[in-house]
């Protein structure tokens, strides 16, 4: 798949990029602190829904130090809202070593550290310290399928590390944090999934798609993967103003987190009686609180109790969120 644009093309990019690029917040400097959280909020959700949270969070952490010295019940509540609370979690663990020896200046020192996977290690050691790699996130691969016409499987494994290198040709004798951050800014504003912009794209002429005439059929699509019901029973066991939980190692969805006490079982059709239903991933959760007050066979000692504000604190997730809001309810 090796197929490296000329230095003409790459020209053409920056140049469009040094023109119409978005002025985001976290492009003002090349702090890799701001670059790395920016980073992982981007994964989340869109560049307009991450700015007023990024601005908040970096406001209160505006340092590695900070982020590392703060209680992670005050990150999670400059977290809430953004979801996957796992993220907010490894970025206070990865801090923390982060505060003590600094930030690295390559990407495969910094996969070693929590959170820290190929695409955000490749963006922070090429965004902060032009590192020398190419940066593949949904954007860059929808560009470089159209622009080198790949009617490739892009999210199997197997053609993961095709595409790495077609995209490490990309900034290859070129300053790859301003590369890099081209490529993306293309794949959002102008090669976008629906109605690509190609007639006032910069590389228009040198696309393989639009010479093919097959913009609108790449990328591949990736399959869906098939929904999976399961009705979770959950026991509702109280102490005064504190709910039991435990360790999860019986349901399939929020495995080894804090979840109620109970039982699942995977449905053919979604179940007539719950009190309220929730998506995770693949799974199409419809929940019964059930408060018999019966401990059965749980192990007392198993059980870790927690008041609602204390719970939303330290394990903020939407599917228990719920039930304490039907609980507060009833
Ligand atoms: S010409 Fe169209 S398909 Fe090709 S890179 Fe530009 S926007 Fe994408």
């Amino acid at each position: 798949m090796k197929m490296a644009p000329s230095q003409q093309v790459q020209r053409r990019l920056l140049d469009w990029y040094e023109e119409h690029r978005r002025d985001l917040p976290w492009r003002k400097s090349q702090d890799p602190y701001l670059i790395w959280i920016s980073e992982v909020m981007l994964q989340q959700t869109t560049v307009k829904a991450v700015i007023p949270f990024y601005e908040k969070f970096v406001k209160r952490f505006p340092s590695v130090k900070h982020l590392a010295q703060a209680d992670l019940s005050e990150i999670y509540e400059y977290w809430a809202g953004l979801g996957y609370y796992s993220r907010a979690r490894n970025l206070h663990a990865a801090s923390k070593t982060l505060a003590q020896q600094g930030f690295p200046q390559s990407y495969l020192q910094l996969l070693e550290l929590p959170g820290f996977g190929p695409y955000t290690a490749r963006a922070v050691s090429s965004l902060a310290f032009s590192e020398n790699v190419g940066v593949l996130d949904g954007n860059v691969i929808r560009f470089l399928c159209r622009y080198h016409n790949l009617g490739i499987e892009w999210w199997e494994q197997k053609n993961r590390s095709p595409l790495q290198e077609l995209a490490d040709l990309w900034v290859q004798n070129t300053n790859s944090s301003i590369t890099n951050q081209a490529l993306m800014e293309m794949g959002a504003t102008v090669c976008t999934p629906q109605n690509p912009s190609c007639m006032i794209c910069p590389l228009q002429k040198s696309c393989n798609a639009r010479t093919a005439n097959r913009v609108t059929e790449l990328p591949l699509k990736k399959p869906r993967k098939m929904k999976q019901i399961w009705l979770w029973e959950a026991q509702i066991l109280k102490k005064k103003d504190k709910i039991a939980y435990l360790e999860n190692t019986y349901a399939p969805f929020l495995s080894g987190k804090l979840i109620f006490p109970g039982s699942t079982k995977r449905m053919a059709q979604p179940p007539k009686v719950y009190d309220y239903k929730h998506n995770i991933t693949h799974h199409e959760i419809y929940v019964k609180l059930k408060s018999d007050k019966k401990i059965g066979n749980l192990k007392r000692s198993k059980l870790q109790w927690y008041s609602n504000n204390e719970i939303k604190k330290i394990h903020p997730v939407s599917l228990l969120q719920k039930a304490l809001d039907v609980l507060n309810k009833a």
